[in-house]
């Protein structure tokens, strides 16, 4: 059963599944580092209930609940396909995803949402600012990507999306999935954060969203409120607790290094995460603003 907790009372709507039971790829996304992107990775676990589902840059994650299955982020289109073939690979059956979770709304991590969202009929959680752009298919005029008159960056539209508020919960059986709004990136950015326990130990995972500060054309982190907003977030981030950092792409929290390290104890686990992960993301937005010069 998904409930939502709120001081706000929350009516939620839940829509009959109805999807198709095989996936239909959506029309591949193409840009510069989307094959890259898209190379198949093995799943694996990174902790307890918690897994990894992805491709080779771009996450996704599973999370095994005692009441059915949460999926964070779809990758690219033609992502969807092979996340779907992870989780069967690992045992799981995707039509026991009961949530999907978004942390922002990009081509690169939703691309693969709608398909994902028709196989399995999961309604769809992101900010009340990531909603309406992730039931569009276009990203909002204030996204710091946005270009007028171009559908580059569109991606296929999602339905049953539910707006979270700042530190609401989703619950799906025993997990309790806190959003924690962290703009900058995107205006509707989320960073989700669960409990994952093991062996009588529980770790708090952090699902930190991107934090770089990069955008089309003459937009301005200085001048458009953006560059406070990335502050306002890294500190956010920073104080959550968490044991385990994990992030949209792969590379943010080193995921191929760690797995190198695996008969180390697990190297997934560690204390700093998310502390060295908001800075370094405030020493990025720095070079920006100089970039930027005013
Ligand atoms: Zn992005």
């Amino acid at each position: 059963m998904i409930s939502i907790r709120s001081f706000v009372p929350v009516v939620l709507v839940l829509l009959a599944a109805c999807g198709p039971r095989t996936l239909e790829p959506d029309e591949p996304y193409e840009c510069e580092r989307c094959n890259d992107w898209n190379e198949a990775h093995e799943p694996f676990r990174i902790h307890g209930n918690t897994w990894y589902v992805g491709t080779d840059g771009l996450s996704s994650i599973l999370v095994e609940t005692d009441d059915g299955l949460v999926l964070i982020d779809g990758g690219l289109p033609q992502s969807a396909a092979l996340i779907d073939a992870n989780i069967r690979a690992l045992g799981f059956d995707p039509l026991a995803i009961k949530a999907i979770l978004v942390s922002h709304v990009h081509y690169d991590h939703v691309g693969g949402v709608a398909a994902l969202q028709r196989l399995t009929g999961a309604p769809v959680y992101t900010s009340p600012a990531g909603s309406g752009p992730l039931a569009s298919g276009a990203l909002a005029p204030d996204d710091p990507q946005y270009i007028a008159d171009s559908d580059e960056g569109n991606f296929p539209p999602v339905r049953q999306v539910t707006a979270i508020g700042d530190r609401e919960i989703v619950s799906v059986g025993a997990i309790d999935f806190k959003a924690v709004h962290t703009p900058g990136h995107t205006p509707g950015g989320v960073t989700w954060t669960w409990q994952s326990c093991a062996l009588n130990t529980c770790y708090d995972v952090v699902y930190a969203d991107s934090m770089s500060s990069v955008s089309a054309t003459g937009f301005k982190f200085g001048t458009s409120g953006a560059a406070g907003a990335l502050r306002t977030s890294a500190a956010a981030i920073a104080e959550l607790d968490c044991d385990i950092f994990l992030s949209p792409h792969p590379f943010f929290f080193g995921m191929h290094d760690k797995l190198e390290r695996r008969d180390e104890g697990n190297p997934f686990v560690g204390q700093f995460g998310c502390m060295f992960y908001a800075e370094s993301s405030l020493d990025w937005l720095e070079r920006r603003l100089d970039s930027e010069g005013d």
